[in-house]
């Protein structure tokens, strides 16, 4: 399995600074993982990753995920992460990029759904397409989510209309805290 580059990772961070994993040193899973970190930075916002080729795909999702299926969230796509990375919670030092405080909010494994007129597709071909459907099998999160390529790095972010949908919980609100320390983020 080829690695994909972290070099813009590493291009936006002094590890000397930030205790944030400089590479794929640690982790490693026997199924594929999805995780969604909160993070206080300038703005909160929710960082939704899913492991491919040894990377994490990641997007800054504002207003984070919905468990409501005609709710459509937009998702910024943003440069891929080490895969240690889904075990970072912790405090990113001010003046440094994404400076502010970071608690993994869900986690856990994810199956890839995606395909086209039937024919299954990896997660790359389905990034390439600009649609992924995923199953997120999260402590919080379960259920097909979506995600839509609109233009640039502008990205929807759907829940699927199946029997995991639920319209009215909102675990952004009800469920702050950490899957990992159970801490939330103002207790960093
Ligand atoms: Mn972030």
């Amino acid at each position: 399995m080829s690695e994909k580059s972290l070099k813009d990772y590493q291009d936006k961070r002094d590890f000397n600074q930030t205790r944030e994993p400089m590479d794929n040193k640690n982790a490693s899973y026997d199924q594929p993982i999805f995780v969604i970190q909160k993070h206080d930075a300038q703005n909160l916002h929710y960082d939704f990753r899913i492991q491919s080729k040894g990377v994490l795909k990641s997007w800054a999702i504002p207003k984070g995920p919905s468990t409501d299926p005609s709710i459509k969230r937009l998702a910024i796509e943003t440069e891929d992460h080490p895969l240690d990375y889904a075990d970072f919670e912790g405090v990113i030092p001010e003046g440094n990029y994404g400076g502010g405080k970071v608690i993994i909010w869900d986690k856990g494994p994810y199956e890839n759904h995606s395909n086209k007129n039937g024919n299954s597709l990896s997660v790359d071909q389905a990034y390439d397409k600009g649609h992924l459907s995923i199953w997120l099998k999260g402590e919080k999160l379960v259920g097909g989510y979506e995600l839509v390529h609109m233009h640039d790095d502008q990205w929807l972010f759907i829940k699927s209309d199946d029997s995991e949908a639920d319209a009215r919980r909102k675990p952004t609100h009800t469920e702050p805290e950490s899957v990992v320390s159970g801490k939330e983020v103002k207790d960093l």
